[in-house]
C-alpha cells in the first residue's frame, strides 16, 4: 500500500480517473442543475453557469432551493439579462454576498451583448465575464462544455494535497500553484466535467477537513497522506482570528400602516439591498431626540421590539430593533449622498424589496407583534 501510494499521480492518473468516474456514477448526489443519470442528458450551460455563481462561498444544501427558484424566474440568459437588479438580488435575497447576483446579471448582458446570447466555452472568454474568476471559469467551461479545463476549489485544494502528501496551507500562492499544475496534470483527456464534479462532490462528502472517510474512499490506494496516517493533520487547520462583534440599531418608523424603507449605497456590504433605517450603535442612549436627528426624520413613541445577532465568516452583528412613529410620510434623508432612496412601504409589500437576512428578521418581528402590525 506504501509503495503504491508513492507512484506519481500523474503516472497512475488513467486508474486513479478509473476509480474516481466509477465511484462517481454510483454514488453522486442527486442536484438540480446536473442531468440525471445514466445517460446524463444534455447539460444546460445556463443551469452550470447560474450554479456556480451561487456555490461560491455557500453550501450545495443551501443553495438548492435558491437555485430553483432563480431558474423557474430567470430561466436563461435572455430574460437574467432583462431582469432588473432590484429583482435578482430580491431572488438572491438570504443568500448573502450580494456582489454575486450583481456580476451574474452583468454577465448575462455582457454575454448578450459580446456573445451573441452565448455562453462562451472558453476558460478565456469565460474570465472576461464579471464574477468569473479561475475556479469558476474552469467550472463552467469543463462542465457545461466538457473542455479540458482543471478546477481548484477548497474541496479540491484539500483532495489534492492529501493524495500528494502536501504538508504546507493550500491558500499560500506557492502551494496554489502547485496545486493548479497537479489539478490540470490529472485531468483526463475526455469527461473532464464529470472528472471535476467527482473531485468536487469528493471533498464535500467523503475527504471531508475533519475525520475523512477513508475507508470508503475510491482513492485510497492514491493516497499518501492516508499511507502514512497524516489525513487528519493535512492539510494544516487554519488559524482562527478574533471576530469582532458590531453593534447597529434598526428604527422601525412606521406612519399611516407603513413602515420607512431605504437602498443601502451601492458597494460595501448588503450593497444595494434595502433596509430599515440602520445606524450604528452610539454611545448616548436610545432616545427620539439621539435618533431622530440619526437618521433624518422626526419621530415619537419609540420602544425596543428585540435583538437579533447575525454572524459572518468575518464579522458578527447584533442588530437592536426599536420601533418608532413618524407624524406624516417624510422622505427626508439623512444623507443625500448615502441614502438617496426611500419608501414608505406596507408590510404586505416587503416581499418586493430585497432585504438582507438580519433585516426580514426584523420584518418577521413586525409582522409577528400585533401592536405594531399593520
Ligand atoms: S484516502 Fe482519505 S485522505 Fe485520502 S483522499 Fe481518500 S478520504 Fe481523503
Amino acid at each position: 500500500m506504501h509503495a503504491k501510494a508513492n507512484i506519481p499521480l500523474t503516472i497512475r492518473r488513467p486508474s486513479l480517473v478509473r476509480a474516481l468516474l466509477t465511484w462517481y456514477t454510483r454514488n453522486r448526489r442527486d442536484l438540480p442543475w446536473r442531468p440525471a443519470p445514466p445517460e446524463n442528458g444534455p447539460v444546460d450551460p445556463y443551469a452550470v453557469l447560474v450554479s456556480e455563481f451561487m456555490l461560491q462561498k455557500t453550501q450545495v444544501a443551501t443553495v438548492v432551493p435558491y437555485f430553483s427558484r432563480f431558474l423557474a424566474a430567470l430561466p436563461n440568459v435572455a430574460a437574467l439579462a432583462a431582469s432588473s437588479e432590484r429583482n435578482v438580488l430580491r431572488l438572491w435575497q438570504g443568500l448573502g454576498y450580494y456582489s454575486r447576483a450583481r456580476n451574474i446579471r452583468a454577465a448575462a448582458r455582457k454575454i448578450v451583448a459580446c456573445f451573441d446570447g452565448q455562453i462562451p466555452r472558453s476558460v478565456r472568454d469565460l474570465r472576461t465575464l464579471p464574477g468569473i474568476g479561475r475556479y469558476t471559469a474552469g467550472a463552467i467551461a469543463s462542465i457545461a462544455f466538457d473542455e479540458r479545463a482543471p478546477i481548484l476549489d477548497g474541496n479540491v485544494a484539500r483532495v489534492l494535497c492529501r493524495l500528494e502528501k502536501v504538508h504546507a496551507d493550500p491558500r499560500q500562492p506557492a502551494t496554489l500553484r502547485r496545486l493548479w499544475q497537479l489539478a490540470g496534470q490529472i485531468l483526463p483527456a475526455s469527461h473532464c466535467g464529470q472528472f471535476n464534479s467527482a473531485l468536487m462532490e469528493l471533498g464535500a462528502t467523503i475527504c471531508t477537513p475533519r475525520q475523512p472517510s477513508c475507508a470508503n474512499c475510491p482513492l485510497r490506494r492514491f493516497c499518501r497522506a492516508a499511507a502514512a496516517g497524516l489525513q487528519q493533520t493535512i492539510p494544516p487547520p487554519r488559524k482562527s482570528r478574533p471576530v469582532p462583534t458590531l453593534a447597529r440599531w434598526t428604527i422601525c418608523v412606521h406612519c399611516q400602516n407603513r413602515w420607512l424603507l431605504e437602498r443601502r449605497p451601492p458597494t460595501g456590504r448588503w450593497a444595494g439591498l434595502w433596509q430599515f433605517p440602520t445606524i450604528e450603535t452610539p454611545d448616548a442612549p436610545p432616545t427620539v431626540r439621539s435618533i431622530g436627528p440619526a437618521i433624518g426624520l422626526r419621530i415619537a413613541g419609540l420602544h425596543k421590539i428585540g435583538q437579533i445577532r447575525h454572524a459572518l465568516t468575518h464579522r458578527r452583528y447584533v442588530f437592536t430593533a426599536f420601533a418608532a412613529t413618524s407624524g406624516r410620510l417624510c422622505l427626508r434623508t439623512r444623507s443625500a449622498a448615502h441614502f438617496p432612496h426611500r419608501r414608505w412601504v406596507r408590510l404586505q409589500d416587503l416581499h418586493r424589496f430585497p432585504l438582507s437576512r438580519p433585516q426580514l428578521r426584523i420584518a418577521d418581528m413586525l409582522g409577528a407583534s400585533p401592536s405594531i402590525a399593520d
